[in-house]
């Protein structure tokens, strides 16, 4: 029947759309695997957030803010205003998409095992991550080396783990070693881990052309800083991100993650989409919820709204031998993304849902921006993209 079909393709992808809509529902962790081929993400250290009974409490905590956010009798100022408006005009795309969610029976039933279905065989124990911001601002930090190993054993290359470009392109996994920790680099992959004050090597060392480009900036943000994960920078640095530079001159799909604040959302239409020479073409949205379904806060918490929003935009290029490059078809819809969460801002991967729209070119180069993990086929920049990479297991064959 049709929603077999949809659950087994569900299982098999971790994508699950909606007739006639213009929602999906991922599991990160399946679509993450898919990059691997002898080792795993494991779904319980992924999605421990929200299935942990902790989360439960905060449920009951967010319902008392949203007594408090009521009570407080207080005048809008012009800027939440015009964040209140935005949330109005999205609001009910977003509550039919939960619709939506909560209706598929079948798919619920199999969120609820999200965590922990798994094929393997022992999970990491879950010591201290390297940090590599730290170590790469060090005097040594071009020392560091990081161990390449080939399939075969006895093959191995030493290379400089920051500021290079280190490539596995093998079309299997490659296990690495750095200061006695294991890295798993997925198929046809590569990083490249330095401070944004490097990145223009990048685009030497990779030969840039990007069609498709992921960004999830450091932006400044109260609870970031709070909780001081990774350090975050003023809005106007990311004005010299080289992203024409990347972007293949006949054309690049670029996707921004964004906060809710409304000073961000001007900033970005008004100063950064204009100077990355981007037009604007849609807006995906991020809805979380949790292993039941639910949303994760209320949807009208004003400071803590369970979105957060995607912006695409096109980079039309010049085209290259004065060959008029190829039309960029517009994206007809806003999408809108279900997942469960995983780690404190880490957000679920995108790209094979973004890939529908650069079919011009095949196969598409693909890059993301300040990424703390790696995905096959595609190149990785930031001053952490291995971060999660130490997380994969060795699956049980
Ligand atoms: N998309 C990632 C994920 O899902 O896990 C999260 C990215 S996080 C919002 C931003 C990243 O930018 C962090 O890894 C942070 O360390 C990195 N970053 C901050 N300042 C940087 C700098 N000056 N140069 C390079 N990366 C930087």
């Amino acid at each position: 029947s049709k929603t077999s079909d949809k659950l087994s393709t569900f299982l098999e992808s971790g994508i699950y759309r909606f007739e006639n809509s213009n929602v999906v529902f991922i599991d990160p962790v399946r679509m993450l695997n898919r990059s691997y081929t002898r080792f795993r993400f494991s779904p319980s250290a992924y999605y421990s957030r929200f299935f942990d009974s902790k989360e439960t409490i905060e449920t009951s905590n967010s319902k008392k803010r949203k007594r408090k956010e009521k009570k407080v009798p207080h005048d809008l100022n012009e800027r939440e205003q015009a964040a209140t408006l935005r949330h109005q005009q999205v609001r009910p795309m977003l509550l039919k998409a939960h619709e939506f969610l909560m209706e598929a029976t079948d798919l619920l039933a199999i969120m609820k095992g999200l965590r922990g279905d798994s094929n393997i065989c022992s999970s990491t124990e879950s010591s201290e991550h390297h940090s590599f911001i730290e170590l790469g601002k060090v005097w040594q930090a071009p020392l560091y080396e990081i161990i390449l190993k080939a399939a075969w054993k006895g093959l191995e290359r030493v290379v400089p783990v920051f500021n290079n470009l280190v490539v596995n392109e093998a079309s299997d996994d490659m296990e690495a070693e750095f200061l006695n920790k294991k890295y798993i680099l997925p198929r046809e992959s590569c990083f490249y881990m330095s401070d944004l004050g490097q990145i223009h090597n990048l685009i030497h060392e990779c030969n840039a052309g990007f069609n498709l480009i992921v960004i999830d900036p450091p932006w400044e943000n109260g609870s970031a800083r709070q909780k001081l994960r990774y350090p975050t920078l003023p809005n106007w640095y990311f004005l010299s991100l080289p992203i024409k530079q990347l972007a293949h001159p006949d054309g690049a799909l670029v996707a921004l993650w964004m906060t809710n604040r409304e000073k961000l959302h001007n900033f970005v239409q008004k100063e950064l989409f204009p100077s990355w020479g981007l037009s604007h073409e849609a807006t995906y949205y991020w809805l979380k919820v949790k292993a039941d379904g639910s949303l994760i806060s209320d949807l009208d918490l004003f400071h803590h709204r369970p979105y957060e929003c995607l912006l695409l935009g096109y980079f039309h290029g010049q085209g290259t031998n004065s060959k008029q490059p190829p039309r960029l078809r517009p994206i007809k819809h806003d999408q809108i993304i279900i997942s469960i969460p995983g780690e404190y801002s880490r957000k679920p991967p995108i790209g094979e849902l973004l890939l529908e729209h650069v079919t011009h070119f095949k196969p598409a180069r693909c890059i993301e921006l300040f990424a703390r993990e790696m995905t096959a086929g595609w190149t990785s920049w930031g001053n952490e993209p291995l971060h999660f990479q130490e997380e994969l297991v060795a699956v049980d064959i």
